[in-house]
């Protein structure tokens, strides 16, 4: 099993060019995340609060430790301290509440804003119109203690290609309408079943987890 996360790890890196690899960790246990981190992969995301303090309170510091799922705001003082980039903002109410932690930590927390790509209602994230209300409004200016890098999206769970591109093409326009102006410069999208299709549609980052350990 050992030598086959090396291996997928090595054929992931050798597709994807500099495109930004985040290891979705999720239910793995630490010595897998061992494995992993010998290959010199510094980037894990987790998508539930305690998992990821657990692994944080085991594994190396230099870990940057990235939340994708969705983020409760009674949790958020627990990732404040040392959480490296938050996938999954979906609120202004969210985000402020960051913010408050990250003042409390004497932190600058990077985050993305999540929208809601696919056809699945089960997915959380902001329809287009909610992120641009929130990118005007005039609470944000005084979050001083967070930093938008960008958008995440999650395309439909389908084999259907061309739906998935759709979704992720959707995205990738929303993100380059606003992404000069602010500065951003991560676009989140794709994971084990379809990050072919999400580079080809622009991402940067992508979060990869079963293909890595199964
Ligand atoms: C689990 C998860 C992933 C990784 O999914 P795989 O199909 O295992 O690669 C990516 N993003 C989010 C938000 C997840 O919850």
């Amino acid at each position: 099993m050992s030598h086959s996360i090396r291996e997928n790890i090595k054929q992931i890196r050798s597709e994807i060019g500099n495109i930004k690899l985040v290891v979705v960790s999720k239910y793995r246990t630490i010595a897998e995340l061992h494995e992993v981190y010998e290959t010199d992969q510094r980037d894990f995301g987790e998508n539930k609060v305690q998992e990821l303090v657990n692994k944080y309170n085991e594994l190396p510091k230099d870990i940057k430790w990235h939340i994708i799922g969705h983020l409760q705001s009674n949790k958020v003082k627990y990732i404040a301290p040392f959480v490296d980039l938050i996938h999954s903002v979906d609120s202004l109410k969210l985000l402020q509440i960051v913010n408050k932690e990250a003042e409390k930590q004497d932190r600058i927390i990077s985050f993305l804003f999540q929208l809601h790509i696919a056809q699945e209602d089960s997915k959380y994230g902001l329809l287009e119109h909610q992120l641009s209300d929130i990118l005007s409004s005039n609470i944000l200016p005084l979050l001083k203690n967070v930093k938008c890098k960008g958008l995440m999206g999650m395309a439909t769970n389908t084999t259907n290609t061309v739906q998935v591109e759709k979704e992720f093409t959707a995205l990738k326009l929303i993100y380059d309408k606003y992404s000069e102006e602010n500065q951003w410069d991560t676009l989140s999208m794709g994971m084990s079943g379809d990050y072919p299709q999400a580079i080809s549609c622009g991402s940067t980052m992508i979060r990869v987890g079963s293909k890595i350990f199964n």
